[in-house]
């Protein structure tokens, strides 16, 4: 049995963080260490899928729900321009293997990416 990830705790209210957003299946939050003006990550509610590759492959529906509600959040909170980013692989940065999309929003200068 393996300990429920990070994200799965908050949503279950067990360490603190603010559910900004949620649907059925998804949940949105505020990155608590912002890379841009707007920074939120969009979670499935299952952490069934370790990264979007397993997703997309296992429930494709969710996917293409999870980039409909960012599209919603980063009109809400921003312009409505967005960077959705998934990091796949600890090798590019991935340390929370419960998938989730980073939306980066708001002043956005660069064109480099990163999460
Ligand atoms: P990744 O590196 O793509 O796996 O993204 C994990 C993200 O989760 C990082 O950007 C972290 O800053 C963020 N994070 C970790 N713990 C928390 C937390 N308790 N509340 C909000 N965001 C968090």
């Amino acid at each position: 049995m393996t300990e429920p990830s990070i994200f799965t705790r908050i949503l279950g209210g067990d360490i603190p963080g603010e559910i900004i957003a949620e649907t059925d299946r998804l949940f949105a939050i505020r990155d608590i260490a912002p890379q841009a003006p707007v920074h939120l990550l969009v979670i499935p509610k299952t952490e069934q899928y370790r990264d979007v590759t397993e997703l997309a492959a296992g429930d494709p529906a969710l996917l293409a729900e999870l980039t409909a509600f960012a599209k919603d959040l980063a009109a809400e909170h921003s312009d409505g321009d967005f960077r959705l980013i998934f990091n796949i692989g600890a090798n590019a940065g991935q340390t929370v293997f419960h998938v989730h999309a980073h939306i980066l929003a708001g002043g956005l200068t660069e064109k480099s990416v990163g999460a």
